[in-house]
């Protein structure tokens, strides 16, 4: 009677020890499992009266392609002001395009790249003195927008006046924001050249 007393204790601690085992399976069961979870930032309650109004902050990251252009950017980056030029022997445009063209807009062809030597210079075309930027441009105001005429250019490109004051046929310069590089187009920008 004794030894069937023993035997039926062991059993029940054997069965407590797989229930155990499996509530410890159970768990580990559940931290494996995948959980949709909240990745954004928590919107405040700034008023519930008469209706309730968040705070919705929200930033977007938008993934932009240079695309066939890229060389005009990596250019910037080195210091260098790159166009492209129509190679077709036919097209009538010989000249070259600053902001590039990856196809010729007369014949489409695709375009060929030419570095612009340093120093490249440019007279004033047009100025207009931004107060209020659009969303988007990351310069500070009042700041002056020029439209630089680049010899051999198809194009009169627009820009930036560092600093100075623009008028109209005024001689300038090109420099590069090498050293702290936005890998925009703000990376070129004008200085005065006059004496
Ligand atoms: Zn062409």
């Amino acid at each position: 009677m004794a030894k069937k007393k023993v035997q039926t204790k062991k059993k029940v601690q054997a069965k407590k020890r797989v229930q155990i085992k499996k509530k410890v399976v159970k768990r580990k069961e559940t931290k494996k499992r995948e959980e949709v979870k909240f990745i954004g930032q928590v919107t405040r309650i700034r008023q519930t009266d008469p209706a309730t109004v968040v705070e919705w902050p929200r930033t977007v990251t938008h993934f932009h392609t240079y695309g066939m252009l890229s060389p005009f950017f990596e250019g910037l980056r080195k210091g260098e002001l790159r166009a492209t030029q129509c190679p077709n022997p036919k097209c009538a445009e010989k000249r070259l395009w600053i902001p590039p063209r990856a196809h010729c807009p007369d014949c489409h062809t695709e375009m060929i790249w030419k570095t612009l030597s340093n120093p490249v210079t440019g007279k004033v075309y047009a100025f207009t003195r931004v107060v209020y930027a659009g969303t988007g441009i990351e310069l500070s105001t009042p700041y002056w927008q020029v439209d630089v005429e680049i010899p051999g250019l198809a194009t009169i490109p627009k820009s930036y006046l560092l600093y100075g004051e623009p008028h109209i046929g005024m001689k300038v310069k090109a420099e590069f924001r090498t050293k702290k590089p936005t890998n925009t187009v703000l990376d070129y920008y004008w200085v005065p050249c006059e004496q």
